[in-house]
């Protein structure tokens, strides 16, 4: 049964395949292929996995894999790479043009040395299924980024859109309704190189690629991704919801584990009525300028909403405090500084909206938590997620449409307060023009659930790709 896991001293003997799992540098990349290692050792504990990170990320990469729990993930190794540190943070790996290839050489040494028997890669490291076809071993890429983001993304790329020349740009031949977007609002990288193009090549020519989905959210987009992009697609999500088939906490998920301070917001919560409490969370990697979050500190108080924010580490100087406000929301505001435990706190019966930078792991644990979004995305391909829950699912609103908004910091204006205020009452108010979003929230949660249960899609796409992937590594065929 998935639940009699092996302990250390028999994995020696029945260990058969050894699987390296290689994510991208980024926590939220991170955790969800460390989600997914879970799912793969309760469903078939004779493969051996290692997660192969860069040095940095190793703490990181660590408490994402439970290692102080007991839970079934402590089995998964850590092997580090070196790979050279760039940028004004030195020695700290980060997202942007360039880096996406400098992991490649310390990967190769690797990968040489350990000769596993098959890879599944962050499909941000295109260049790995190259590798892995000179090994000889098979090679699926994991996929962090929404069925949908990857479609829209890919017809983006083929129309080389350029900044500067169009203000707006429509995907044509999608299914479902038309997506027409301001250039402003495409992430940079598919306007500046060919790393986008690099990876839809990777996908087409490898064994496969596992996207964090479920077809019951993305229907029609899984099916036309199928049929267009891959040689063998598994839709295995959401992998956040996993956790408890190998026992892990999710309050600790992908923490720095404090003790008691982490639990204080849940406690807080516990004290608060059902549904009346907005979570206003962006995420791992974005940061905000000062006078957005005093904008948005100003915002959340004058929306007299109960209000949960999770200010990141990087935002912490406190100049964007408005003079005495943690007095005055004292009642009614909690504050988490650095991280915060998400999925345990959407979860959580008094949440009821989350404003969120749509990144695609936060719209996931929202969905399935059956919580509404207010969508405020700040970069990436953020957008186009917003898209899909606003205009195609429609289990989110836009915060704000008003003003300028883009991917790129200088190109953007600040949110109002006067916005963030009336738009929060408006959405929290209880049979509010906003409802029928409330609804399908709701509606979408058990959907996202079942597939990962017993006989739901994910399930059976993961049984396809465990059993995929053993063949292909008994027969030793890459294709
Ligand atoms: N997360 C968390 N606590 C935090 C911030 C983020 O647990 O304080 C988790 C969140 O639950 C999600 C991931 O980190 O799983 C963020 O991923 P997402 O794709 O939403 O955004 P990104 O960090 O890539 O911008």
């Amino acid at each position: 049964s998935p639940n009699n896991f092996l302990t250390n001293s028999d994995k020696v003997n029945l260990k058969k395949w050894r699987v390296f799992l290689i994510p991208f540098f980024v926590r939220s990349h991170i955790i969800s292929l460390a989600d997914f290692a879970g799912l793969l050792l309760a469903n078939h504990p004779d493969i051996e996995l290692t997660m192969v990170v860069t040095p940095n990320n190793t703490k990181f990469a660590t408490s994402s894999l439970d290692k102080s729990n007991g839970s079934a993930l402590h089995l998964v190794q850590i092997l580090t790479y070196p790979c050279p540190s760039i940028g004004p943070q030195s020695g700290v790996e980060t997202v942007g043009t360039g880096n996406f290839h400098m992991a490649r050489q310390g990967l190769e040494q690797v990968l040489q040395q350990h000769k596993p028997d098959a890879v599944i890669a962050d499909v941000l490291f295109p260049w790995i299924t190259a590798i892995a076809a000179y090994l000889k071993i098979p090679c699926i890429l994991f996929s962090a980024i929404s069925t949908f983001s990857m479609l829209v993304l890919d017809c983006f790329q083929k129309m080389r859109v350029r900044p500067g020349l169009l203000d707006h740009v429509t995907v044509l031949g999608l299914p479902g309704p038309e997506v027409r977007m301001p250039v402003l609002e495409l992430p940079s990288f598919v306007l500046k190189d060919n790393t986008v193009e690099n990876v839809y090549k990777a996908v087409l020519d490898t064994f496969g690629i596992v996207v964090n989905t479920c077809r019951g959210v993305e229907l029609e987009y899984c099916d036309e991704f199928e049929k267009t992009q891959a040689r063998r697609a598994y839709f295995v999500g959401p992998v956040t919801v996993s956790y408890p088939m190998y026992q892990r906490s999710i309050i600790e998920r992908g923490g720095e584990v404090e003790g008691e301070s982490e639990n204080n917001c849940l406690r807080w919560l516990d004290t608060k009525n059902e549904r009346s409490v907005v979570l206003v969370s962006f995420g791992s990697l974005c940061v905000f300028k000062s006078a957005q979050l005093h904008e948005l500190a100003m915002g959340l108080e004058g929306s007299r909403q109960n209000f949960l924010w999770v200010v990141r580490d990087a935002d912490q100087s406190d100049e964007w405090i408005p003079e005495e406000w943690e007095e005055r929301i004292a009642d009614r505001g909690f504050v988490v500084r650095g991280w915060a435990p998400q999925l345990a706190i959407l979860e959580h019966a008094a949440i009821g909206a989350f404003v969120t930078h749509c990144g695609w792991n936060s719209i996931q644990e929202a969905i399935a938590a059956g919580v509404p979004m207010l969508t405020w995305p700040l970069a990436s391909e953020q957008f186009i997620n917003e898209k899909l829950v606003v205009d195609v699912i429609g289990c989110a609103a836009r915060l704000w449409e008003g003003g300028k908004r883009s991917t790129r910091e200088t190109e953007k204006e600040l949110v109002p307060r006067t916005i963030i205020a009336h738009e929060l009452s408006r959405f929290m108010e209880p049979e509010g023009e906003f409802s029928s979003v409330h609804r399908k929230a709701q509606e979408l949660g058990p959907v996202a659930r079942s597939a990962i249960a017993d006989g739901g899609s994910s399930m059976r796409d993961l049984s396809r790709l465990i059993s995929d992937l053993i063949n292909a590594m008994e027969s030793k065929t890459c294709q």
